[in-house]
């Protein structure tokens, strides 16, 4: 049997209500970044996941009404007609290359902070909103619950109207009104949609009936809900009210989009949550009590996986939003039988990060994801090389794997070479450290593509001089070399004051430990001051080989960047569930040979207490020797990628790679032309009034 055939049960068409769906590969609702700010780079990107081979492919939360105004974020909106045009960018887009469409209302209640409608906030009942802001929304009387039923049924219609084929109500991600109706802490109203769970899901049973009646002839209703708050007996749970939720409500949906709450538990990053289908266990039981087709997510790369959840009777549809964002062709791949292709997510949510920040969504594992519009990228395709000349990278970490492969994929002659034993730079160093061993995949998935292809050759062991480079004579050359974390303590909150150090010999950095030197037994004080994830991973390291860990960071919290990665909560969990001491709102002040000093933030006042080693995660020297040597070498190209350029996230160096790649052999004019497209509001005649 060849991998295409094993996989066939993959491809078999299915009815979804009144639309077939190609595939049983479902692109599920997904946050971009884009949305209404931004909609031709929303189309553009969910045209290529059509392409890919996706059968159904969602937009994001789709706001129906301007008392759901999630602004600043840029998701969907189609609080009225006017916001059609925007929408049917998509769904022409996606139609084109053959798939079906799908969008997500909502309602988000008080999730939506209405920071730019400044309309009332709505909720079942009085409340705080849920975000930290002085602002609370009030209980929906009658003729709320009226309005919200008419927003989502013109909404409904408008979808239809913009060209969706498939149109969500959504109960889920704690994020919206219809699963906030449901759940007795956010509920304690007394009337019929209040108390017994009947009353708490009415509501929702009256959106998907009003959404069928209004469109249901020509477009599926897909319910999203989230089983399981993964609360345990504090919230929803599966085998629970979950269920009962299921089997009140089981025939009205024509498909079933199941997955569990919070986002962070739905979208759990690789270091807590390593096993793919993680959520198998919670959702299983939907397919025995409903009729209707039921779609599953949980990082699913892995096409056995896919093919034993159908076959189990799990799911009907392989649900995905992260894969699909790593790897938009999976589906193809799967079809083509180029398993070995797949280039697979890493659960490490930089895209998450992108929409948590409002800017356009990115991908380590995927550099194009974003650009498809505004740069014109394409996952699978670049343009063919444009001379018989040669490439030299130099470096194997992201930048440097990233811009090799490309060069290789354009057709070039390329020679890579790297320092080290082992190739894959940080990559490498890094996910040698605790939850983070599928960030390797960044490395692997690169270095399998660079040892199939016959214009590569690979020299580890080879650090480079720039006389040995030029006796290669290989004219274009990327510097792809790196950086190494500072060991003097300068960073962002002690450059005014850089802590007088006399104690080089008990200081580590990320680099030591990741390259298996580890301190004496004893207290280690760990200062971050990048505020990543590096500090908080090597104090989990540390903990677990027994040293007494003493956090130190100017944030008010550990891993403060990680509420972007929707991650921050479960780090400091961890590091206090392993007895990591953790001093916020600190600076260093000084290291001594056997103790440190550090001072308060807001009231300079010193603290000082013994140790025996200090790990200082501050700052990145960039490594640009070599480039340096080069520069007046009267080298045809020479260029400084990655973090040798410009230190920063293991994705900006995947990007950097790639847009080198992409560039090298073009002229400046076409590169000044090409940077980049953006979406600029123009005024029509009207709108001047
Ligand atoms: P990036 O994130 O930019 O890819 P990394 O630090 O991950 O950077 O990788 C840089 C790689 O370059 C490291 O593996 C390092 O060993 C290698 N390197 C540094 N200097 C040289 C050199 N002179 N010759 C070859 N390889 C080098
Ligand atoms: Fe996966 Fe990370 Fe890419 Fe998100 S950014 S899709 S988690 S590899």
């Amino acid at each position: 049997m060849n991998e295409a055939n094993k996989y066939s049960l993959l491809f078999d068409p299915i009815r979804i209500g009144p639309v077939t769906a190609r595939n049983r590969f479902f692109q599920v609702p997904h946050c971009d970044g884009m949305g209404h700010v931004r909609p031709r780079a929303e189309a553009a990107m969910r045209a290529i996941k059509a392409e890919g081979g996706w059968a159904v492919v969602s937009n994001q939360e789709t706001e129906i009404h301007p008392t759901s105004d999630l602004s600043p974020f840029a998701e969907n909106r189609l609080w009225d007609a006017r916001d059609i045009p925007a929408l049917r960018l998509m769904t022409d887009a996606v139609h084109e290359k053959g798939a079906l469409a799908a969008i997500e209302l909502v309602h988000n209640g008080n999730h939506a902070q209405n920071l730019f409608s400044r309309a009332p906030i709505l909720a079942p009942s009085d409340m705080s909103l849920d975000s930290a802001f002085p602002k609370q929304a009030r209980a929906m009387d009658k003729s709320d619950i009226r309005n919200l039923r008419r927003w989502h049924r013109e909404a409904a219609i408008r979808a239809r109207d913009a060209g969706f084929d498939i149109v969500y109500v959504y109960a889920g991600h704690q994020m919206t009104l219809a699963q906030h109706f449901m759940l007795p802490h956010m509920n304690t109203r007394s009337d019929e949609y209040g108390g017994s769970l009947e009353n708490r899901v009415r509501l929702t049973r009256e959106l998907l009936e009003d959404t069928r009646e209004a469109i249901g002839d020509t477009c599926a209703v897909a319910f999203r809900f989230a089983v399981d708050e993964m609360l345990g007996a504090d919230g929803m749970q599966a085998a629970e009210e979950g269920r009962a939720v299921v089997e009140l409500l089981a025939e009205l949906p024509d498909l079933w989009d199941v997955n569990v709450a919070s986002w962070a538990n739905d979208s759990v990053t690789t270091r807590f949550q390593p096993q793919d289908g993680y959520q198998n266990d919670y959702i299983g039981f939907v397919k025995t009590v409903t009729s209707k087709p039921v779609v599953g997510v949980g990082r699913l790369t892995s096409p056995d996986m896919m093919v034993s959840m159908i076959r189990k009777g799990l799911v009907d549809l392989i649900g995905a939003a992260r894969p699909s964002i790593a790897d938009p062709f999976l589906p193809q791949k799967i079809e083509q039988g180029r398993i070995d292709e797949i280039r697979e997510c890493i659960g490490c949510n930089i895209c998450v990060m992108a929409d948590s920040a409002g800017v356009p969504i990115r991908c380590t594992q995927n550099p194009t994801m974003g650009e498809e519009w505004r740069r014109g990228w394409h996952p699978e395709r670049i343009a063919p090389k444009a001379s018989e000349d040669e490439t030299l990278v130099i470096g194997a970490g992201p930048a440097g794997l990233e811009c090799a492969m490309q060069l290789a994929r354009r057709g070039y002659q390329v020679t890579l070479a790297e320092a080290s034993d082992d190739l894959g730079g940080r990559v490498l160093r890094e996910s040698r450290l605790p939850g983070l061993g599928a960030w390797m995949r960044v490395a692997d998935h690169r270095l399998h593509d660079l040892r199939q292809r016959a214009n590569v050759q690979i020299f580890s062991q080879s650090r480079l001089s720039s006389d040995e480079v030029l006796e290669l004579g290989i004219p274009n050359v990327f510097v792809a070399t790196g950086s190494r974390w500072r060991r003097d303590g300068i960073g962002r909150n002690t450059l005014r004051k850089p802590p007088i150090i006399d104690a080089q010999s008990i200081i580590l950095t990320p680099d030591d430990l990741t390259s298996g030197k580890m301190p004496p037994q004893g207290t280690v004080v760990i200062y971050d001051d990048d505020h990543a994830y590096i500090a908080g991973v090597v104090a989990e390291k540390l903990a677990q080989d027994g040293y007494n860990v003493v956090f130190v960071t100017p944030e008010s919290r550990v891993s403060s960047f990680t509420v972007l990665t929707l991650e921050q909560h479960r780090i400091q969990a961890r590091l206090l569930e392993l007895d990591v001491t953790i001093i916020c709102n600190h600076s260093l002040a000084q290291i001594g040979p056997d103790r440190v000093q550090i001072i308060c933030g807001f009231t300079d006042r010193i603290q000082s207490f013994a140790c025996t080693s200090v790990v200082l995660v501050t700052e990145r020297l960039r490594e640009t020797e070599l480039y340096d040597a080069l520069k007046d070498k009267q080298l045809k190209a020479l260029e400084l990628i990655g973090d040798a350029a410009g230190p920063a996230l293991i994705a900006d160096a995947v990007y950097a790679g790639h847009m080198a790649a992409r560039n090298f052999e073009r002229t400046e004019t076409e590169i000044e032309r090409d940077w980049f497209r953006r979406e600029i509001v123009t005024l029509a005649e009207g709108d001047l009034e």
